[in-house]
């Protein structure tokens, strides 16, 4: 599968020179398959540029949502498929307690936030509702399962034919049910089964340490628990993302070489940033 990173940021969109480096686009990942699948992680406003790759012989396109807090959603509207009668856009993502799938989207999806309804789209469109266990989409094996993170959340474990796995988790807090982190095996811990063994993990890494002692329980990782995480998932490759609208190019550098240096992991680190790609 080959993996690209659209957006990186986190919480708000972040445009600027100074963010340019890592990005300013908030979370999209699209994951294509030999045999043509087409999945996008996410719908923040890095989508808009992925739809523009989205070749016109493609009849069918996979969304999945991990949550619908804006920053994963704010896209959506701008998603080019949507607006092709020939196409069928499958949207995945939780509902709530009192809320459909359905109900949810269309709450942004509709007047007077956005001015096209959901049901006024020329794509067919179908909504799917997670977790659900193991699904197949095209030539991928997708496992979802909820998450420690503010209101209904799941991450996504991706398995192509070849057994490569990638795992996606872009808002995460594993170390609120395990404090001092990581004192749990994974078993026990958020997300540590979706990610076991992972080739690819795509994780959040909002806070320094320092600044995640005032955010406990925002929902999100700092830099050392993501790394922590990462050993305690035998993960084999581990992408930072999700990055602090606060934190410049000049700071992340700084704070991922920290982070890294700090925790030693016997694993491979690259720091996300919006248009890398890789290969699984
Ligand atoms: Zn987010
Ligand atoms: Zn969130």
């Amino acid at each position: 599968m080959r993996v690209t990173l659209w957006g990186t940021r986190g919480s708000l969109p972040s445009p600027g020179a100074d963010m340019a480096g890592y990005g300013g686009n908030t979370s999209c990942v699209a994951v294509r398959g030999r045999e043509g699948t087409v999945i996008v992680l996410d719908a923040g406003t890095g989508i808009r540029g992925m739809a523009a790759t989205i070749d016109a012989s493609v009849r069918r396109v996979d969304v999945l949502l991990t949550h619908l807090h804006m920053d994963h959603i704010q896209g959506l509207g701008f998603f080019a498929p949507l607006y092709r009668s020939d196409v069928e856009v499958n949207i995945w993502g939780p509902a709530s307690i009192q809320l459909s799938l359905r109900a949810r989207l269309m709450r942004y999806l509709s007047p007077p936030l956005f001015p096209v309804s959901l049901r006024e789209l020329p794509c067919t469109v179908k909504l799917h509702e997670v977790p659900r266990g193991v699904v197949d989409i095209g030539e991928f094996r997708v496992e979802s399962e909820l998450v420690c993170h503010p209101g209904p959340t799941v991450g996504y474990r991706i398995t192509d034919g070849s057994g490569k796995v990638l795992t996606y988790l872009p808002d995460h807090e594993p170390a609120l049910g395990a404090r001092p982190f990581p004192s749990l095996p994974r078993e026990w811990t958020s997300g540590g089964m979706l990610a076991e063994g992972s080739d690819l993990l795509i994780h959040d890494s909002q806070y320094t340490a320092h600044e995640y002692t005032d955010h406990v329980g925002w929902g999100h990782s700092s830099l050392r628990h993501v790394l922590d995480f990462g050993t305690l998932t035998d993960t084999r490759h581990l992408v930072p993302f999700h990055h602090d609208p606060d934190h410049s190019d000049f700071e992340l550098d700084r704070l991922m070489a920290e982070a890294i240096d700090d925790a030693k992991p016997d694993y491979q680190v690259t720091p996300g940033r919006e248009g890398m790609t890789f290969d699984l």
